[in-house]
């Protein structure tokens, strides 16, 4: 079994990664993935309350005329 994230063999310890640095990397690669969707999300959910305001610019409005 070879490594991952570098490609060289894999040491049994850190299986199934070459050494610890490399298995930090896979981590940091697995958390910034996780972290980036739910960041992405909230994005979206940020967006969509910017939204409600055009929405609220389109809803109708009783005009005085
Ligand atoms: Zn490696």
């Amino acid at each position: 079994m070879t490594c991952p994230v570098c490609g060289k063999e894999a040491e049994a310890k850190y299986r199934p990664f070459c050494s610890r640095r490399c298995a930090d990397v896979d981590l940091g690669r697995w958390l910034t993935g996780g972290y980036a969707i739910p960041a992405g999300a909230a994005e979206d959910v940020d967006g969509d309350g910017h939204g409600d305001g055009d929405g609220e610019e389109k809803a109708p409005r009783p005009r005085p005329q």
